[in-house]
């Protein structure tokens, strides 16, 4: 199955307790690209300017990311995003955001990225995200992320947009948020009744949990003692879960626990380095035996359950 992911490619610095980088490549259809392009081709659509260079492009070509409908505005600029984290590594504190050339994006969708089965519709203008929506009216599975900025601002625009997608994987502040319900479970069935099958909903370092209509399935963060980044965190999360999907014949909900845990083994790795560079050197055999310590970390046995005897 063939996967589309339309938002924000972009320039990044970036401080953390643990160092600082300046203008290094990002945006969320990269990071989400990177991670989906281990699993299924990725058709990316964004916009960059002039000023991105050989260096950002073979990033998504050693990934073999079909980037024509990245639109290039040669006299443009690149959209830029300045973000630092305290030692709460969940919280991102954004310092700038020039949209330059973002602030005009008009995604238009080549045959082949409307062709895609799966769509994934990265934070971007909620209107926008629906006009994406509606160039694809066959894809048979469509997710879409959202940030508190168009909560406030067009919640009722935004809730338009939820209403014709299948899943959305938001995080829980932005849950509540949109619901107005402290409990997330309440929040997670509030936007389920927009006429979703999925919710997932991302807890950063506490792992991320799904919701379907007859499923609950929570899935931890892999126990790093060294997270350096947790920029993109949430779009690889999302490469990951829609990678998976998009290399499945079916979906259920059976496979989306599994795309699940995918998502969180992605993430896991974004994290360990600053910015692309970990998922960008990223090979099978790691994402492997990462898998299988998921696997290791979330096994029960089905041994019947006794009173001890012993004192
Ligand atoms: P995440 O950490 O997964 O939420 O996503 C981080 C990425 O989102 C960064 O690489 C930024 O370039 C990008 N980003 C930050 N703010 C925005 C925004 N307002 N619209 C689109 N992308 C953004």
């Amino acid at each position: 199955m063939s996967l589309t992911a339309v938002g924000s490619v972009a320039f990044d610095s970036l401080e953390t307790p643990f160092g600082k980088r300046d203008k290094i490549l990002g945006g969320a259809a990269t990071h989400f690209g990177l991670s989906a392009s281990f699993f299924t081709r990725v058709n990316a659509v964004g916009v960059v300017g002039g000023d991105f260079g050989a260096e950002e492009w073979a990033v998504f070509e050693r990934h073999d990311i079909d980037t024509r409908d990245i639109e290039i505005v040669k006299d443009g600029k690149t959209f830029f995003w300045q973000g630092r984290y305290d030692y709460d590594m969940n919280t991102a504190h954004t310092l700038d955001t020039q949209l330059n050339v973002f602030e005009t994006f008009d995604p238009k969708l080549s045959d082949n990225s409307k062709s895609a089965r799966l769509l994934f519709l990265a934070n971007i203008l909620p209107i926008l995200q629906r006009q994406v929506r509606e160039q694809c009216p066959n894809a048979e599975f469509v997710a879409m992320d959202t940030m508190n900025f168009w909560i406030s601002s067009m919640k009722e625009e935004l809730i338009e947009t939820i209403k014709v997608v299948d899943c959305i994987i938001i995080n829980d502040a932005e849950a509540r948020q949109l619901t107005d319900e402290p409990n997330i479970h309440k929040a997670a069935k509030a936007i389920m009744n927009f006429g979703l099958r999925a919710v997932v909903i991302k807890r950063g370092e506490y792992g991320a949990t799904l919701f379907t209509k007859d499923a609950y399935f929570a899935v931890p963060a892999y126990p790093l003692e060294s997270v350096f980044d947790p920029t993109g965190a949430g779009d690889t999360f999302a490469g990951g879960f829609m990678g998976y999907l998009a290399a499945q014949k079916e979906i259920t909900d059976d496979t989306m626990r599994r795309a699940m845990i995918y998502g969180s083994v992605m993430a896991s790795f974004n994290v360990e380095k600053f910015g692309t560079e970990r998922v960008d050197s990223l090979t099978y055999p790691e994402i492997n035996e990462r898998f299988s310590a998921f696997k290791r970390m979330t096994h029960f046995d089905e041994i019947p359950f006794e009173r001890s005897t012993t004192a």
